[in-house]
């Protein structure tokens, strides 16, 4: 069978075994005599999945007791207007730290529901760094604090979570969620859409605290509250039952393989091979600042437009897909999330030196 080494920054790859699960157990589920896609949300059979998935999350992740885990749709984009809808009560006001595209559109959609200080921002470098964020900034008035851990499309993350102290930590983790070890204490709300680490899009998890739940306006769509989710146990309404199914997969998938601290040790390996690489080569540079550089999304570049279109498309002939930089960025961007073998990291470098030496 033929398999690409697909570096997409999402949907993106899925490990084989799950995908194999999937295939066999496609047309009848456990001796039900359908698929999953058919069958009633309300089965015996889709409820445990609901339960078995979150609790393999909540095992993966070390989710204490007081979080729930909600199932949502809509994409981490729809988190961007839920957040600030059920969070920002008391003050109406929310501090974003502004690291990339996706900061970019969490804050203007949480400037349409209340006030919001961008607190810190790297814009002035481009993006290539995470900035620091002094504990002062946080003595305002606040409902809470949001960042993005990983930056999916400028190759940044945070090396260090900021202690916000009594005030809630928000973070999109949609691009490195169960890609290394966080202390989910730390946060008062977790959130990844899932076709970047945890499966088929869908999908939107949110870990959030117990007690932020519950304080939305009447007004707040039942939708769009919080509550709705943690009231029926993610089930108010059908839910992308196919995509939790397949997170589910995924999730025992990591399990297996020794759970995140053993894929986060996996993770460093694997970036080290590439940007090991790139600041060697005389060809590929790495943009980003080196303390900030993403274990998930690596960007990359050559001297010149003309040699990264060659580049991509040579690449694309020997078995690497979207390799691609996003549009905004320009340039290459290697997506190498848990489900990536290292094989293929290593791969893609011993080509990069092939066509390094052809055109450098
Ligand atoms: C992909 C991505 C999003 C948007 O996710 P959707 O599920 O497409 O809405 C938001 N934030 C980050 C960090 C992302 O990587």
């Amino acid at each position: 069978m033929h398999r690409v080494y697909n570096f997409s920054a999402g949907p993106s790859i899925l490990p084989i075994s799950v995908l194999e699960q999937v295939q066999k157990e496609l047309l009848n589920y456990h001796e039900t005599g359908m698929s999953i896609m058919e069958m009633s949300h309300r089965s015996t059979a889709f409820q445990d999945i609901v339960d078995e998935t979150k609790d393999l999350l909540c095992e993966l992740m070390n989710i204490p007791e007081n979080y729930e885990v909600l199932f949502i749709q809509g994409g981490a984009s729809l988190q961007f207007s839920m957040i600030p809808l059920n969070l920002m009560q008391r003050y109406k006001h929310a501090a974003y730290v502004h690291t990339g595209s996706w900061s970019k559109k969490a804050i203007q959609e949480a400037e349409k529901i209340g006030t919001v200080s961008v607190i810190a921002s790297s814009e002035n470098d481009r993006f290539t760094s995470i900035p620091e964020i002094n504990s002062t900034l946080f003595s305002r008035e606040i409902d809470y604090v949001h960042i993005t851990t990983n930056n999916t499309i400028e190759g940044t993350r945070y090396v260090n979570i900021p202690e916000t102290g009594e005030i809630p930590l928000v973070a999109d983790m949609s691009s490195n969620i169960l890609s290394e070890e966080y202390d989910i204490t730390k946060f008062g709300l977790i959130y990844a859409g899932a076709q970047k680490n945890l499966g088929p899009a869908g999908l939107t998890v949110v870990i959030v605290r117990k007690d932020l739940i519950g304080s939305a306006n009447s007004s707040c769509p039942t939708m769009l509250n919080y509550e709705t989710y943690s009231k029926h146990n993610s089930l108010y309404n059908t839910p992308p039952s196919f995509s939790i199914y397949v997170t589910k997969l995924v999730l025992q998938w990591l399990k297996a393989q020794g759970g995140v601290e053993e894929i986060e040790k996996r993770n460093y390996e694997k970036a080290a091979i590439l940007y090991n690489f790139l600041d060697e080569s005389s060809l590929f540079t790495s943009p980003v600042n080196t303390v900030y550089r993403s274990l998930m999304n690596i960007p990359f570049t050559t001297s010149s437009n003309e040699k990264n279109a060659l580049f991509i498309q040579e690449a694309k002939k020997h078995g690497f897909e979207t390799l691609k930089g996003h549009r905004s960025v320009g340039g290459m961007r290697a997506s190498i999330y848990n489900a990536m073998p290292i094989e293929g990291v290593q791969a893609l470098v011993d080509f990069m030196h092939i066509f390094e030496k052809k055109h450098k």
